[in-house]
């Protein structure tokens, strides 16, 4: 693990190596004229290198072939213990309450918002959201039941006044927000907009896809009724994801999939679902991933904890956005994006246009000519792009465990050849 560096003329907080290993971080790519470089992976937030101790648990768990809940020899009990295992370890990883919270494994975050989505209960008020959101927590409510989309204001705390203005205007059943924008990066203050949904008898749903690899969460300390992500963000394969909450709302609904493993009983006429997190797992589980989500948990935990003054993932990617920010603020026509400038924090995700540039063309040209992988387009959230004034999308940068400072600075590198050679 790398510690705090001076190698760049003693800055003290600078980290100028990866944070953690991570698989392929030194895969080469061919450029444009057959050059084979390093890639530069900045597009984290799409989806995460596993870490190598994440592909490893997955390597060391692979020949095992029982199925999951389904077997009485060996082979099948070891699994099925292993599956439980890591249900309560995402469990604890989260501070799930002992009693009434539940984790649903799922395919990933977008699967999870819309199971939360068909168990909110029938009469129970609207469901509300911020126009910043990924289509993930933006698109899963809409339907029959109300829902409400906030537009946000310049500032967060008058993005906090709109919120509480919505709950008093109506019923609202569920609050569903994004703990960190995957657009621009910026943290919301989860703790506080669920102590306002309950003190207006909504619930408040998170949307962590963007904020789990960054920081960590838990339910209990923050009041949050839940939690949605995905493995292949977190450092983890792809295909398992989580809805962690309140246990009521999800025993009460009627199983997102229908199928063995969901049921207690079944009648040529009649079934008798299961209660528990199984009444919405139907099917044969992903073993492999929810291994993979837990053994991810317990290495970002490990990386958070003190360890005598190391960096930790939080002090590693601010040093890097940090970079990063002042790199792209010397080139000119870069312009980075942001909803709120008041945000107090933010993750490794840094969202910018290009004066005069396609933003299509910017990421293909990095790719083709640098080795650099950022994202471009309209990132799953066109209403933001829309009210950013981008409406045919920007460039997205984002860091993780993996990223050095020289990443940060090919890409600065790269925008200023692009902008004063227009190559
Ligand atoms: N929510 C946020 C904030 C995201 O950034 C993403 C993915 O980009 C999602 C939800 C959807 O994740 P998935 O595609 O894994 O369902």
């Amino acid at each position: 693990r790398p510690t705090t560096t001076d190698a760049d003329g003693g800055a003290p907080t600078l980290v100028g190596g990866p944070l953690a290993p991570v698989v392929g971080a030194d895969v080469e790519v061919p450029l444009l004229g057959g050059r084979c470089v390093r890639y530069a992976n900045l597009d984290y937030a799409a989806t995460a290198p596993a870490l190598r101790a994440v592909a490893e648990r997955v390597e060391r768990l692979l020949p095992l072939t029982g199925s999951v809940h389904r077997g009485a020899g060996i082979p099948s009990r070891a699994a099925s213990t292993a599956y439980e295992a890591a249900r309560d370890a995402v469990h604890r990883s989260i501070g799930g309450r002992p009693d009434e919270d539940v984790v649903v494994l799922v395919r990933n975050t977008t699967d999870a918002t819309n199971l939360l989505a068909r168990s909110v209960p029938a009469g129970a008020g609207d469901v509300v959201t911020l126009d910043v959101e990924h289509h993930a927590t933006l698109l899963a409510w809409r339907g029959p039941a109300g829902h409400r989309v906030v537009p946000h204001a310049p500032t967060l705390a008058g993005t906090i006044e709109r919120l509480e203005q919505a709950l008093r205007a109506r019923r609202t059943a569920l609050v569903a927000i994004t703990g960190a924008s995957n657009v621009t990066g910026e943290v919301l203050p989860i703790a506080r907009i669920a102590a306002l949904a309950h003190a207006h008898g909504a619930r408040v749903l998170v949307d962590a896809a963007q904020l789990l690899p960054h920081r960590s969460i838990d339910l209990a300390a923050t009041g949050v009724d839940y939690v949605a992500f995905s493995g292949h963000k977190l450092y983890a394969p792809y295909g398992a994801g989580v809805l962690a909450g309140r246990r009521d709302w999800l025993e009460a609904a009627a199983p997102y999939l229908a199928g063995g493993g969901a049921v207690r009983d079944v009648t040529l006429d009649g079934t008798l679902w299961a209660s528990g997190p199984a009444r919405h797992e139907a099917g044969t589980p992903n073993l492999l991933g929810a291994v993979a989500i837990a053994e991810a948990l317990h290495e970002l935990e490990d990386l958070d904890a003190p360890d005598g003054g190391a960096a930790t993932r939080d002090a590693h990617e601010r040093a890097l956005r940090r970079r990063l920010l002042d790199g792209l603020a010397g080139v000119p026509g870069v312009d980075p994006l942001a909803i709120w400038p008041d945000a107090p924090d933010a993750i490794g995700v840094v969202a910018f246009t290009v004066e005069g540039h396609e933003p299509g063309l910017v990421g293909a040209y990095l790719s083709a000519e640098h080795g650099i992988g950022v994202r471009d387009g309209r990132f799953c959230a066109h209403p933001l792009l829309r009210r950013l004034g981008t409406p045919s999308g920007a460039l997205r940068a984002s860091l993780g465990l993996g990223s050095r400072a020289e990443d940060a600075d090919r890409l600065v590198a790269a925008l200023r050849q692009l902008v004063t050679e227009g190559s």
